[in-house]
């Protein structure tokens, strides 16, 4: 058992210090607790909230576990949220040593990486794609013989859909490896030390339509908070993701089977106290597990959810879940909600956006945030893996929400200054 002591206390371990901390630690406040900080950023971090932060390696999830471990014995702490997908293994390990509840060492390990992933769900007899493993050193040429088409090519521990690309003839597949093998070389991919990024896992192309699975799990069960369409078609080459639509329009008995895929997939990863992320894709054949996350859907998506009867934002939901108050079961708001990433159109030097107004008197808009900073280098997918900014529509329909996301932005004009050399060089033809 924790010490006791009051206030309660929430140590929220963040790789990132943006604006998805900040709300954790004002929904902690909100509910009366305190916050102790972890993260891997402290030479960024000028104290923005006045707490110092416990400073991590969370590349070293073991001595950052023992760091987090020190740091509570001088100041108590009652739960554990960690955001983003780096600080996960350290939170599992501290979790364990001071006896809070959160998702297993072993799960989180077996969510790692995208093969240790699909080999737990083939041996739970989940409905995965033929896949395989390639290391990048062998001959693309080789390798692109035994690939079967059309297939995605995937990095196997990045994120957001980056260095995902589909092949559908060898021609296409050696160029997908070249390209992919360029950006997990690249000094930006290289410096986040991810590991596992000298092999590429290739799989089975899934037809259908793609949803999102926000979900809370307690004690190995899983409660759906909500499932977003991705109206998108998301058929490749690229996976860039763009709007997101919940409720589901998908048939009631789709969506049930939807959640009884993301129980399989929990207990097949093990996966036993916190939040998940999930995506799967939908056709004749059924619910597909594209992949499962220990952690809450990133970046500003979640400010498309909100709950209960003091319509509270995801970010207070897990707080209290973590902290074990009340109102963790609250259902989300019956308007229909929806948030579009703003796409890439293009590598260049971001100036600035024009039509924001315009965009923001759409009906139904509530929110448009850009969050490219002016003279930011922007890389568009596959390289790429942030977007130029949000933009959030509530009310009604479904289909009228994902309407007045695209009017909106369709009013928005992105002004780049310069052509920005992709990190790769010109395709072997
Ligand atoms: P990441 O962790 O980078 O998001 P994913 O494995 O989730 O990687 O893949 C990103 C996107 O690529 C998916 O959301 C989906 O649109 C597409 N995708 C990935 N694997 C497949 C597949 N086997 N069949 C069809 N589409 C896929
Ligand atoms: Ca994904």
């Amino acid at each position: 058992m924790p010490p006791s002591h009051s206030p309660k206390r929430l140590l929220l371990l963040s790789g990132k210090l943006g604006y998805q901390t900040r709300s954790f630690a004002e929904a902690a406040r909100r509910l009366g607790a305190d916050v102790l900080f972890g993260t891997d950023r402290c030479h960024r971090l000028d104290d923005p909230w006045g707490d110092g932060a416990i400073p991590l390696d969370f590349g070293e999830p073991d001595s950052a576990a023992e760091a987090i471990v020190r740091a509570a014995a001088e100041t108590p702490v009652d739960a554990v949220l960690a955001l983003g997908d780096r600080p996960v293994p350290a939170a599992a390990r501290a979790a364990r040593r001071l006896g809070l509840a959160f998702h297993s060492v072993e799960a989180v390990e077996n969510c790692r990486t995208k093969l240790r992933q699909r080999e737990a769900f083939r041996a739970a007899g989940l409905p995965v794609p033929d896949f395989f493993v390639f290391r990048l050193d062998e001959p693309p040429e080789e390798v692109a013989e035994r690939a079967m088409f059309p297939c995605v090519l995937k990095p196997l521990a990045l994120a957001a859909s980056q260095g995902v690309i589909r092949a559908d003839n060898p021609a296409e597949f050696r160029e997908a490896a070249r390209r992919i093998r360029a950006l997990v070389e690249s000094p930006p991919v290289q410096v986040e030390r991810r590991g596992e990024l000298d092999r590429l896992l290739v799989e089975r192309y899934i037809p259908g339509r793609e949803v999102a699975v926000e979900g809370l799990v307690s004690g190995g069960r899983v409660r759906v908070l909500a499932i977003f369409d991705k109206p998108d078609p998301l058929e490749g080459p690229f996976f860039e993701e763009t709007i997101y639509v919940t409720p589901s329009r998908l048939p009631r008995e789709a969506q049930d089977a939807i959640r009884a895929c993301s129980e399989g997939a929990i207990a097949a990863l093990g996966l036993t106290h916190g939040p998940v992320h999930a995506e799967f894709r939908w056709n004749e054949r059924g619910p597909w597990i594209l992949e499962i996350q220990p952690r809450p859907i990133g970046g500003l998506c979640s400010r498309a959810l909100r709950f209960g009867p003091e319509r509270i934002g995801l970010e207070e939901l897990l707080a209290r879940h973590a902290l074990g108050l009340p109102g963790a079961d609250w259902e989300r708001e019956g308007a229909a909600s929806g948030v579009m990433m703003i796409p890439v159109p293009r590598s260049g030097i971001f100036e600035r956006v024009e039509g924001l107004e315009d965009a923001l008197a759409t009906p139904a808009v509530e929110e448009i945030e850009i969050t490219a900073r002016r003279h930011d280098p922007v890389l568009a997918w596959p390289e790429g893996s942030s977007y130029l900014g949000f933009i959030f529509a509530r009310g009604g329909e479904p289909a009228g929400v994902e309407q007045a996301l695209r009017a909106a932005h369709a009013k928005l004009r992105f002004v780049f200054s310069a052509e920005l050399p992709v990190e790769h060089p010109a395709a072997p033809r």
